[in-house]
């Protein structure tokens, strides 16, 4: 099926968030360098998240929460694996 429930483990790729044109990811990449700020965790080439930054994210995207999830996914900032349902080890 083709998502619309949300990710529940949010790991964000940042190096291919830096790929991506700003137009597109600006409030994402703020969002994570925000974070990144807050823990001192610079050095990483993922970001885990909290559940509930995803619904703040969907908010600022004008999406439900599982649409952005499937957006993220198909811009390569989530894995596919993110998306509920899909079985992984
Ligand atoms: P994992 O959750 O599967 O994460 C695998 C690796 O992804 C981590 O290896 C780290 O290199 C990277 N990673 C994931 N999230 C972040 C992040 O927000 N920032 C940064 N900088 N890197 C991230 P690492 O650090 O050796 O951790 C190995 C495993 O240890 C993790 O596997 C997880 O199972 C556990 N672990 C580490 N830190 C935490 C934590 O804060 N909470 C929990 N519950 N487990 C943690
Ligand atoms: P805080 O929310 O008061 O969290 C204080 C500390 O509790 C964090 O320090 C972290 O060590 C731990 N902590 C809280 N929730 C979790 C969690 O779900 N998993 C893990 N592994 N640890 C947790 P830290 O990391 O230095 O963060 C400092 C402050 O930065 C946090 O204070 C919060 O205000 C903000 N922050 C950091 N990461 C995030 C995030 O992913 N989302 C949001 N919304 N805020 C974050
Ligand atoms: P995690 O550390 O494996 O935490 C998994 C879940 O356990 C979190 O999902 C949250 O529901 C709960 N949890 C863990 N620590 C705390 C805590 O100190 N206080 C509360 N109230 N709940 C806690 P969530 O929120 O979706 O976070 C997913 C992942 O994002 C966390 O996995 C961690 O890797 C990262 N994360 C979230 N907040 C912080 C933070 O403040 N600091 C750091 N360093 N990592 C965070």
């Amino acid at each position: 099926p083709s998502g619309s429930e949300p990710a529940t483990k949010i790991v964000i790729n940042l190096e291919r968030l830096q790929q991506l044109p700003a137009d597109k990811v600006g409030p994402l990449a703020r969002y994570a360098a925000a974070i990144q700020s807050q823990r001192g965790d610079y050095n990483g080439k993922v970001l885990s998240i909290r559940a509930e930054d995803l619904r703040s994210l969907a908010i600022i995207y004008d999406m439900s929460p599982g649409e952005l999830t499937d957006q993220l996914i198909e811009w390569g900032v989530l894995p596919p694996e993110a998306r509920p349902g899909t079985q992984v080890g």
